[in-house]
């Protein structure tokens, strides 16, 4: 049976918009804008009305949102930043490049989410800022996070790489948007994320005036307003005009490819429900999930097996992530092993992401699902 069923199929879903980012291009190239080009101001406000964030500033991709958010902030060498180690490692390397000390915090086991009861108890005189991580398109319990950095004078910093779009709701009823709710939200547009460009992108937003002005400042070698005159050292981080009009295209229509991705997940929800060795992906009652990925929990023993049967079936299947970062080498000095992350540690044997994005069929929907209940 030839599906031809991939994690992400970014080419179905270009073929859909082909028309419109050609005459794009051909403008781009016409005006010879490649850098700043009016799509950039285009894509900056349509994100800006997107997130209803108060500042919206494009950079060159969701590594680099992180670490310019970071920079942003004024820490100091030594300073102690608290954030998942269940997450991609882009998060944490921001923080050891800046010679800052990540600490690292468990996952929930239902949500994904860093564990917001854990937080407090590693809290230290040197903690500035915490960043948690949206993770497979969810938010964090992010009003418990804003009351531990209100209580502590924190920075939070959201990284929503995997998260845009995902409405959050407080207790009061407030609702804002992953990455509005802390100082700055970072986001990314790597082809894969759920708004990808074809190539590298990525922005980072903020409600601040003053730490706008900082962020804008120093993706263009910390000139802080009058060109050529660097105020602050920055680092060089844009988002090309091509990229730009790839993501004008999508961010009209990132709605339509949220609902899609929640029909998937539904369909594997309901068709996978009553297999007691599968835990379908739990729904957190704050927050919507735009599911970047549908990641199960597989829990006889049996995920490698699984993944192998499912590859024999020609079914893609991804482990986000196999080892938590307090294990990898590059970060294992910054592990003390009094931390208990046995909850992170329980999810790398247990997680198995399926096939998810905007073009899937119903016929490559009921495969896989047929496939993993013979399995
Ligand atoms: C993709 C991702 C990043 C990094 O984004 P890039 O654009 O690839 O630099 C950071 N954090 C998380 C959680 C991600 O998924």
């Amino acid at each position: 049976m030839n599906l031809n069923i991939q994690m992400v199929d970014t080419k179905s879903q270009f073929l859909k918009i082909k028309e419109e980012i050609y005459k794009g291009f051909e403008e781009v190239f016409e005006s010879s804008q490649f850098i700043n080009g009016k799509q950039v101001k285009e894509f900056t406000e349509a994100l800006k009305s997107f997130t209803r964030a108060k500042h919206i500033i494009p950079c060159a991709n969701g590594t680099d949102a992180i670490q310019v958010a970071l920079m942003a902030l004024g820490l100091e060498p030594g300073d102690e930043v608290i954030v998942p180690t269940w997450t991609y490692v882009a998060t944490a390397e921001v923080i050891a490049l800046l010679k800052l000390k990540p600490i690292f915090i468990d996952a929930d086991y239902n949500t994904f989410n860093i564990d917001v009861n854990k937080i407090e108890e590693k809290i230290t005189s040197k903690t500035k800022a915490i960043v948690p991580v949206h993770l497979y398109g969810q938010t964090c319990e992010m009003e418990k996070i804003m009351e531990l950095a209100k209580k502590y004078n924190l920075f939070v910093v959201e990284d929503t790489a995997q998260a845009i779009g995902s409405e959050y709701t407080f207790s009061d009823g407030a609702v804002k948007q992953a990455g509005t709710i802390g100082n700055i939200g970072t986001t990314s547009f790597y082809p894969s994320k759920n708004l990808g460009a074809y190539g590298d992108g990525g922005a980072i937003y903020t409600n601040d005036d003053d730490l706008a002005v900082r962020l804008k400042g120093i993706c263009h070698h910390g000139e802080l307003g009058v060109k050529y005159y660097h105020d602050i050292v920055g680092c060089n981080s844009r988002l090309d005009t091509l990229q730009a009009v790839i993501l004008n295209a999508k961010i009209k229509r990132l709605k339509d490819y949220e609902t899609s991705r929640n029909e998937v997940a539904d369909f594997y929800d309901n068709a996978l429900k009553e297999m007691d060795w599968i835990e379908t992906p739990f729904r957190s009652k704050n927050s919507t999930h735009v599911f970047h990925q549908y990641t199960m929990k597989i829990k006889n023993g049996q995920r490698e097996a699984l993944k192998t049967y499912l590859q024999e079936k020609e079914i893609p299947s991804m482990i986000y992530y196999p080892m938590p970062l307090h294990f990898q080498k590059a970060y294992a000095m910054h592990y003390n092993a009094s931390y208990d992350l046995s909850i992170s540690e329980k999810l790398s044997k247990e997680v198995l992401s399926l096939p998810i994005h905007t073009e899937m069929t119903e016929s490559q929907l009921h495969y896989i699902v047929e496939t993993i209940k013979n399995f």
